[in-house]
């Protein structure tokens, strides 16, 4: 009788452990040495993957009293296509979503420092793409200059610091706090603009925070960049690739600080 407990003990114990190793390890694998080098850029370690709370993802964060209402559902009056006239990218039931053909839109107003909020969302069918950057590539270039990446990274491997969150070619994200594509993610920015003496002398570099669905993924971040001197728009990209679905927006406000 003895025998037997401890053996049905063993074999739960294992069990146990078999389901908690798989629990707490996602594997994702790395594309081949080639791919990785054809590709360019710093392909490890991958930031640790961390669950979002959800409650936050599924509910639009409401604006504050005091922000600008950068996109209330209806219509992209806030913004123009880089290349002169409206933006045009389609707007239903709530939500827009980036056009390739028509490129990058970004706002009339010009900001400086800020708090930004915004909620995107990969396209439940996004396809793979031909490049591991060629899967639902967005982003949000603040002052017109320094993007924040919006990509698929939701296991889908790329160079770190072109994954979603990073400072594109500059910082990889703390971790990787993405949702599977279908479901909604937020971006909440603090930007810093970088300073300059009246007569234009260079001070200090822009710094930048960021929480991608209420998880630290920035931390008080130093951009490398003298020259934004001007205050500039909120851009959102229209990535030039034409290999997958587009990337879909809403509830984007923002406050000055
Ligand atoms: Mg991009």
């Amino acid at each position: 009788m003895f025998r037997l407990s401890s053996f049905a003990i063993l074999v739960l114990s294992l069990l146990l452990l078999k389901s908690m190793s798989v629990d707490a390890q996602v594997v994702t694998p790395l594309p081949d040495k080639s791919v990785q080098e054809a590709e360019g850029g710093v392909w490890s370690p991958q930031p640790r993957e961390v669950s979002p709370g959800k409650v936050e993802c599924y509910t639009p964060t409401p604006a504050p009293s005091d922000a600008d209402i950068l996109f209330d559902g209806f219509d992209l009056s806030q913004w123009e296509s880089v290349n002169g006239g409206d933006a045009k990218w389609p707007v239903a039931e709530g939500v827009f979503t980036a056009d390739k053909k028509l490129g990058n839109i970004r706002t009339k107003k010009i900001y400086r420092d800020f708090q930004l909020h915004l909620e995107w969302k990969i396209p439940v069918d996004v396809q793979d793409g031909t490049h591991s950057q060629h899967r639902g590539n967005s982003g949000v270039f603040l002052q017109g200059k320094y993007e924040i990446q919006i990509l698929d990274s939701y296991r889908h491997p790329t160079y770190i610091d072109g994954q979603a969150g990073s400072i594109y070619k500059q910082s990889p994200p703390l971790v990787n706090a993405m949702n599977p594509p279908g479901e909604w993610n937020t971006y909440d920015v603090i930007y810093k603009a970088p300073t300059f003496t009246d007569d234009g002398e260079f001070i200090t570099n822009p710094i930048v925070t960021v929480l991608h669905n209420g998880v630290l993924i920035q931390n008080h971040f130093i951009i490398k960049g003298k020259s934004a001197h001007d205050d500039g728009p909120i851009i959102l990209q229209a990535h030039r690739d034409r290999t997958t679905t587009d990337v879909s927006f809403r509830n984007i406000w923002i406050r000055e600080l």
